[in-house]
């Protein structure tokens, strides 16, 4: 029979902190990856990270603290996300952050997105990341990882510990013990219609965007064995993609946050566009045939950033998804919305920002507390019908702080540990940009420094 100190399920970015954190510990580590690459839904993300008070922040002058980063999270996540998880992230965010960059993970740029009251979206490529972590691993003789061979259930010892995990590979079903701990590094729902239609019936018609290995299978594996599920009530899908962008090419924009406003088909605004955007999604949802558009003038556009995975309105004006009009008149017509409703609405909006007040949804800044509207007045002027998408299910399988995964009554599970979009109770019931990456890496390591303490006093 194989036996390892650590097996981790899963090669996203929590899979590949936790085999690089083991590696380097010494540890005899098995990762199995479902797909025939690593990654999940890591790299089809837009990399930002959540991170305050680092080198980056400081160069660019502004001020950030971990009080500060944990109070947004918190605000975000409506006051109900598990203070514990929230506070262990505050603990180790700028060690984990400092670790990324020790192994070469580069970040690029510092953006503020659904949440920041200050810019610390720190902007990594995901590919460049997992390829880095694997070079890593790759070094680490003590690592083995397994290409498409997706873990189907764990079991019990006969102490009551998880350390058994049956896998598949090469079509053949093995199995495999763990000494020290199983850790579920498998990465969400957002694939998987059955869990989706079972958990989350109101986002049928959002967009899928997600990770092919993102079946829910580690919280059906965990399930089995008594853990307890969080957030589910919360799942919401995110504003700001093109009713195109399910397909190969990810068309994404979040002007929103730029200064830009959302109206639906009948040319009328909906709601505060500064709030999360996964709260802006269930808002859009809830307009007439699920349309809307984000309208812009020239001064937000000009606030684009180019290369910016949420921010690159050009590249959406080259991809053809954005109406461009010399008039509001004009814009009203390409949109099929009623011109004098939109001028209206334009003009209402454009008072309030003047006035420094918005009467109708009080919108005072472009994002969570940071930046001020601008008004909508200089030409061209442009539109982009936007939608929500699934791309990540911040809901699932209980932990404590030690990345333990609980029971109903917040008893640990001896021997199983968890980390990233797998997991529930850190988010509550919002997401703040950048916290998802940010907790994978956080807490794949501290789940497997936590194994290896645990087993130390066994
Ligand atoms: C379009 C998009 C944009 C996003 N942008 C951001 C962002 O900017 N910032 C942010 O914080 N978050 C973002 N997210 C969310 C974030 O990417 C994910 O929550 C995060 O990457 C999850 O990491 P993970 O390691 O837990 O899971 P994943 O990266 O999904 O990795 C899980 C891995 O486990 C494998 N797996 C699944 N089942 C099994 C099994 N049975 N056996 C073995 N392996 C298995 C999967 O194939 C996959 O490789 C975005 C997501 C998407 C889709």
């Amino acid at each position: 029979m194989e036996s390892y100190d650590l097996i981790i399920l899963g090669g996203g970015l929590a899979g590949m902190c936790a085999a690089v954190e083991a590696g380097e510990q010494g540890e005899d580590v098995l990762l199995l990856e479902k797909q025939d690459e690593l990654g999940g839904s890591t790299v089809l993300s837009s990399g930002y990270m959540a991170f305050a008070g680092t080198d980056m922040q400081e160069k660019a002058g502004i001020i950030d603290s971990t009080e500060s980063l944990l109070a947004d999270m918190t605000e975000v996540g409506g006051g109900v996300n598990d203070q514990s998880l929230v506070a262990e992230y505050g603990r180790h965010q700028l060690e984990t952050y400092q670790w990324l960059v020790d192994h070469d993970i580069e970040f690029r740029s510092l953006e503020a997105v659904s949440g920041h009251s200050v810019p610390r979206g720190h902007i990594i490529d995901p590919h460049q990341a997992i390829q880095s972590l694997y070079k890593r691993v790759k070094q680490l003789k003590n690592v083995k990882v397994y290409f498409n061979a997706p873990a189907r259930r764990l079991l019990k010892n006969d102490k009551g510990r998880i350390d058994t995990v049956f896998y598949e590979k090469d079509g053949v079903e093995r199995k495999a013990v763990a000494s020290k701990g199983v850790v579920i590094a498998s990465g969400g729902f957002a694939k998987s219609e059955e869990l989706l239609g079972q958990f989350a019936p109101q986002l049928k018609g959002a967009l899928r965007i997600g990770g092919a290995g993102s079946q829910g299978d580690g919280i059906r594996m965990a399930w089995e064995h008594g853990a307890w599920v969080k957030d589910l009530p919360y799942l919401n899908g995110t504003y700001g993609f093109h009713p195109s962008a399910a397909g190969k090419l990810k068309s994404q924009g979040l002007a929103f946050y730029k200064g830009a406003i959302m109206v639906n088909q009948l040319g009328k605004r909906f709601v505060n566009e500064s709030i999360s955007y996964k709260l802006l999604g269930k808002a859009a949802f809830d307009q007439p045939d699920q349309i809307s558009y984000q309208v812009w003038d020239q001064t937000v556009m000009a606030k684009g950033v180019i290369d910016d995975p949420l921010y690159d309105f050009e590249l959406l004006m080259k991809r053809r998804l954005l109406y461009k009009a010399d008039t509001l008149e004009e814009l009203a017509d390409c949109i099929d919305v009623p011109v004098e409703v939109l001028e209206d609405t334009i003009s209402r909006y454009n008072q309030g920002v003047q006035n420094g007040e918005d009467p109708d949804f009080g919108r005072r800044s472009l994002t969570h507390n940071y930046g001020k509207p601008t008004a909508i007045e200089t030409a061209p002027f442009y539109a982009f019908e936007s939608t929500v998408a699934m791309l990540a299910t911040y809901a699932g399988v209980s932990v404590n702080a030690a990345a333990q995964v609980l029971n109903p009554f917040g008893e640990h599970i001896p021997g199983l540990y968890a980390a990233g979009e797998v997991t529930g109770g850190f988010h509550g019931a919002g997401y703040m940009t950048g916290s998802s990456l940010g907790k994978a890496a956080v807490f794949g390591r501290i789940a497997v420094r936590e194994a290896l303490s645990a087993s130390a006093v066994i």
